[in-house]
C-alpha cells in the first residue's frame, strides 16, 4: 500500500505520526509525499485552537475531494473530540488519541464499502501510557522521545485535557531503553516530549519525577544531546537542577511556560504558580546553568487582563532577560471555562498587545544572540539552503554556515563572530571529529 501522512500540531503529534510511519514501513508499506497519489492518507489532527480545527476540516475535506478513490484515515485530538465532524467530512477511518496500532490493521483490512470505521475511546478511561516508537529513517536530525501523555491541570483556556485524558507516563526503564535505541539509530539529539512532561511519574506505582528520569537518561545515554520540551515552572527546584547538573550532553535550554506576568491573571488561567514563583524558577536556572537559555510562551489579552496587568507581563519577560518568547493573543476556545469569562478583551486590543510584546521579544532575542559572540558553540546542523547549512547550538541558537561538503546531521564547533538578530554566524573550529559530546 502507498501511504501518505499529513501531521498538524505539536511535537507529540509529530512523534506519534513518526511512530505510525515506522509501523507501516515495518509492514512493508511505502511512504509517499502527501501531494502524490496514495492508497491511504493518514491525517494526524490537532484541536488546540479553533483555527487548528479549521485547518483539520480543510485538510480532510480537500483530500476527500481530490482523492475520492483512496482511504482517508484521521487520528489525533480533533478526531478524538469531533468524530462526527470527521465522518461528515468523509473520513473512512477515525481513530482518536489511543490505539494507533489498530489504525494500521483497520487500514490494511479496509474495503471501500465498509462504511466509516470509528475507534474512539472515552478519554477518562485512559490510564495506561501507549508506547509508540519512531526511528531514524524519516530524515529527521532530532529524535522525539514521547515520555508522557494527557494532562491533569485543566487550565481555564485549554481544551487539551478533554482531548488527551489524564496524565500517564512511560515507565522509566522503557524511556531509558528507548533513548539508547534512538542513539543506536544515529540520532545526535533527543527531545524529551509529552503533553505535560512536568507531571511525569506522578501516576506511576513507583513515584518518580521528570528530573530523576532525565538525570538517568543523561547518565546512561552519553554522547547524545538531550533537550527538554516545555516545562511548568513548578518543576524547577533544587532537586531538578541538581539531577541535571554536570552532564555535558544536557542542552542548557529550558522552555518555561509563563502565559502571564500577572499573578491575578495566572490564577484566572488556573496556572499553579505566581509571577514571583516564575522569577524564582528562572533565577535558579541561571544560577544552576550559567548562560543557559530560558524561553517562554505568553498569552496576551486574556479575559480580565488590564493594561497594567499586561505591562507586568512585559516587565517580567524584560527583567528575566528571556531568550525567546512565543506570544499568543488569547483565542476563545469553546468548551473551556475561560470562553465563558466576562471582561473579554476586544480583538484589536489583543492584537495591539501581541504586537507590542513581540517587539520586546525580538529585542530580547537579539540581546541574547549578541551575548553569544566570541563563544565557541557546538552546532548540530539540520538543513541546507543554497549552500548554507542551518543548525542549532545546545542553547537553541540558530547558526548559519556555508560549506562545500554536506553538514546535515553533523556536529561542528563554531566560533561565533556575528549575529543579525535572527541567526548567528561564525567560523568552524577544528574538524568534525573534534566535536565529541
Ligand atoms: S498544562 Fe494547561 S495548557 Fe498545558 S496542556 Fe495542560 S491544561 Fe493545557
Amino acid at each position: 500500500m502507498k501511504v501518505a501522512f499529513y501531521t498538524l500540531g505539536c511535537k507529540v503529534n509529530q512523534a506519534e505520526a513518526g511512530a505510525l510511519q515506522k509501523l507501516f514501513l515495518e509492514r512493508g508499506h511505502t511512504l509517499v509525499p502527501f501531494s502524490e497519489n496514495a492508497d491511504l492518507y493518514v491525517i494526524t489532527t490537532c484541536t488546540v485552537t479553533s483555527s487548528s480545527d479549521k485547518k483539520c476540516r480543510q485538510t480532510i475535506r480537500r483530500i476527500r475531494r481530490e482523492r475520492s478513490d483512496a482511504v482517508v484515515a484521521v487520528c489525533g485530538c480533533f478526531a478524538q473530540t469531533n468524530p462526527e465532524d470527521a465522518k461528515a467530512l468523509g473520513a473512512d477511518i477515525i481513530c482518536g488519541v489511543t490505539d494507533r496500532k489498530s489504525l494500521l490493521e483497520l487500514a490494511e483490512n479496509y474495503k471501500k464499502d465498509d462504511g466509516t470505521k470509528t475507534l474512539i475511546r472515552d478519554v477518562t478511561d485512559f490510564r495506561t501510557f501507549e508506547p509508540l516508537f519512531s526511528d531514524s529513517n524519516q530524515g529527521r536530525t532530532r529524535a522525539l522521545l514521547k515520555i508522557q501523555d494527557g494532562c491533569d491541570n485543566f487550565c481555564s483556556y485549554c481544551i487539551i485535557p478533554y482531548a488527551r485524558g489524564r496524565s500517564r507516563s512511560m515507565l522509566p526503564g522503557d524511556a531509558v531503553n528507548e533513548a539508547i535505541r534512538l542513539k543506536s539509530e544515529g540520532f545526535k539529539e533527543i527531545v524529551i516530549t509529552g503533553i505535560e512532561i512536568s507531571s511525569y511519574g506522578k501516576d506511576l506505582a513507583e513515584k518518580t519525577t521528570l528530573g530523576s528520569l532525565v538525570g538517568r537518561i543523561l547518565d546512561e545515554v552519553p554522547g547524545v544531546r538531550i533537550r527538554l520540551g516545555s516545562l511548568d515552572p513548578g518543576t524547577v527546584d533544587r532537586d531538578f537542577c541538581c539531577a541535571l547538573q554536570g552532564f555535558s550532553n544536557l542542552c542548557p535550554h529550558f522552555h518555561l511556560s509563563l502565559q502571564s506576568g500577572n499573578s491575578k491573571i495566572l490564577a484566572r488561567m488556573g496556572r499553579k504558580y505566581t509571577a514571583d514563583d516564575y522569577k524564582e524558577a528562572v533565577r535558579l536556572l541561571y544560577e544552576s546553568f550559567p548562560g543557559c537559555a530560558v524561553t517562554a510562551d505568553l498569552i496576551v489579552g486574556f479575559p480580565g487582563e488590564t493594561p497594567e496587568d499586561f505591562s507586568e507581563s512585559l516587565e517580567l519577560i524584560r527583567s528575566c532577560s528571556l531568550y525567546m518568547v512565543h506570544v499568543f493573543p488569547y483565542s476563545k476556545r469553546s468548551g473551556t471555562r475561560a470562553a465563558r469569562f466576562e471582561n473579554q478583551v476586544p480583538r484589536t486590543e489583543r492584537e495591539r498587545r501581541a504586537h507590542e510584546a513581540i517587539k520586546l521579544a525580538d529585542a530580547l532575542k537579539a540581546e541574547y544572540l549578541n551575548r553569544q559572540i566570541g563563544t565557541v558553540a557546538e552546532v548540530l546542523f539540520e538543513s541546507e539552503d543554497q549552500g548554507f547549512f542551518m543548525g542549532h547550538t545546545k542553547n537553541y541558537c540558530p547558526v548559519l554556515a556555508s560549506s562545500g561538503e554536506s553538514l546535515k546531521n553533523t556536529l561542528r564547533q563554531v566560533k561565533i563572530e556575528s549575529t543579525d538578530g535572527e541567526y548567528l554566524y561564525g567560523e568552524f573550529v577544528g574538524s568534525p571529529q573534534d566535536t565529541a559530546l
